[in-house]
């Protein structure tokens, strides 16, 4: 099948040529049709699977194709794509730049965090495709500054995250102020019964499509698990960089504490790494995100929700240091690697103590993971000597683990990294760079977005705190002719 035979028009061949894509992934050959002639779609789609240009390419070919509506002062919104974090707005709202740059539609992100004026100022020029997170959405609409009563196509990206974070409630009142026709598309990595009553009150009889099994890791993942004592997994991590040269790997720790100290650790055994979480600034995010893809620093260490959106091409390895506490995440996680073909191998360091866990992810995703010991490091039967966590996680949904019968609280093994800059990210988006793509995060609502805090208050007082004496600089250029 080619990009041709699915009814692109011309720019967009163009483009999807020029991108190198020379067939359409599963998702882009079932979904381009399906948007293209106007139907709902749900999709259970992981990243990697080529979505974003499953939903943008055919959105672009409508939009370009129909009229742009007259709006006086303020030109309304034609399309609207949420997503749950920032990193994932601004790398669709690349994309969305990328793939309509032969088209003369215009586009914009926006996110909380930084400056709102910027992206007031975007909206006003008129923007038809507007890419979001829910809760600057939200702050925008009640200050009136954009308008959604001729939006043609809603986009729920990563609806199985949005939910994990809390988002529901924003969710539901967005779609409250849009108009009750117009297109729907659903993509979630999983699809959990709260994911299916959400997409019942949106969708139309929809298109369903599914890449993957429900929830199933894409096969071309190699995934084993290494067994071995929790204190000793830093130097098991060192010892397969080192011994398979691993060049690039992410890593997932589960607390921003732990993605600081392993950081520090690889760092004294000569491995240039960097931790990626909720409490590094957006330009120290970046950055990391930066030197990594370009081979400056071989592990990037990154807690679940700093990791979600995160677009690297290729990515040969993951790591989970730690199983997460909902096996979902396993999915998402190993969802890095093994993107749109390409295979990729994903690792996890299990210790004694995270049994139910592995029986829990084994279970989701209907497989037994290989269990390798590497010699030199295997577990002992009690489990190994006790680790201090510094456990600052709060697990989600009750599902704390039973942590093996020893208590939580140990007392060697390393003192209590400090995390940088507290609650708050420090600074912006520091240049004005970046087609289409914008401007800011949100402090709180989108951007301490951890596991060690997410849900833990409503997205409502996180958007007063985060109005309250909380913005910060930056923001870029927050609109692009797509
Ligand atoms: P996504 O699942 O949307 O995050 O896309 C994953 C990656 O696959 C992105 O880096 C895209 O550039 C790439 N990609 C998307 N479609 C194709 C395709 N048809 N052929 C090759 N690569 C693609």
């Amino acid at each position: 099948m080619s990009f041709a035979s699915l009814g692109l028009s011309a720019p967009l061949l163009k483009v999807v040529a020029e991108q190198g894509y020379d067939t359409p992934s599963p998702i882009q050959s079932q979904a381009i049709p399906a948007v293209l002639e106007g139907r709902d779609v749900m999709a259970a789609a992981q990243t990697g699977t080529g979505k974003t240009a499953g939903f943008t390419l055919p959105i672009l070919h409508r939009l370009s194709q129909g009229e742009r509506p007259q709006g006086g002062s303020q030109i309304p919104v034609r399309a609207l794509i949420l997503t749950p974090t920032r990193e994932l707005a601004a790398q669709v709202g690349e994309s969305v730049a990328t793939y309509g740059k032969h088209l003369s539609l215009k586009s914009a992100v926006v996110f909380g965090g930084v400056k709102i004026n910027p992206q007031i100022a975007t909206l006003r020029q008129g923007v038809d495709i507007l890419v979001a997170t829910p809760g600057r959405l939200l702050d925008l609409y009640q200050q009136k500054m954009v308008r959604f009563d001729k939006l043609e196509v809603l986009v729920l990206d990563e609806a199985d995250r949005m939910l994990d974070m809390g988002f529901i409630h924003d969710i539901r009142k967005i779609l409250a102020v849009l108009p009750k026709q117009r297109q729907n598309l659903l993509f979630s990595a999983t699809f959990s019964n709260e994911i299916r009553n959400l997409a019942k009150g949106m969708v139309n009889d929809p298109v369903e499509l599914s890449v993957t099994p429900r929830n199933a890791a894409a096969a071309t993942v190699t995934q084993w698990v290494h067994p071995v004592d929790k204190s000793r997994k830093p130097a098991l991590l060192s010892h397969l960089i080192q011994t398979h040269q691993w060049q690039q790997v992410l890593v997932f720790t589960r607390t921003k504490h732990g993605a600081n100290r392993l950081t520090k650790y690889l760092e004294g055994q000569g491995i240039e790494a960097a931790a990626i979480h909720g409490n590094k600034s957006q330009n120290a995010r970046t950055q990391a995100l930066a030197s990594f893809k370009s081979g400056g620093i071989r592990a990037l260490i990154a807690t679940d929700i700093a990791a979600r959106g995160l677009d690297i091409d290729q990515l040969p390895q993951v790591v989970n240091f730690e199983l997460p506490n909902v096996a979902e995440d396993y999915v998402h996680r190993i969802g890095r690697t093994g993107r749109a073909g390409a295979s990729g191998q994903a690792v996890s360091l299990v210790s004694l103590d995270e049994k139910k866990e592995l029986a829990g992810i084994e279970r989701l995703i209907s497989q037994r993971l290989n269990s390798q010991t590497v010699e030199g490091f295997e577990p002992t039967p009690g489990g190994g000597p006790k680790v201090d966590e510094n456990d600052d996680r709060q697990p989600r949904g009750g599902q704390r683990r039973g942590d093996g019968g020893n208590g939580q609280r140990r007392s060697n093994g390393g003192g209590r990294t400090s995390n940088a800059g507290g609650r708050g990210n420090t600074g912006g988006r520091g240049n004005g760079g970046g087609r289409g793509s914008s401007s800011g995060q949100r402090g709180d609502a989108n951007g301490n977005r951890d596991g060690a805090n997410r849900n833990s208050e409503a997205p409502a007082q996180r958007r007063q705190r985060s109005g309250g004496g909380q913005r910060r600089s930056g923001g870029g250029t927050p609109n692009g002719n797509v």
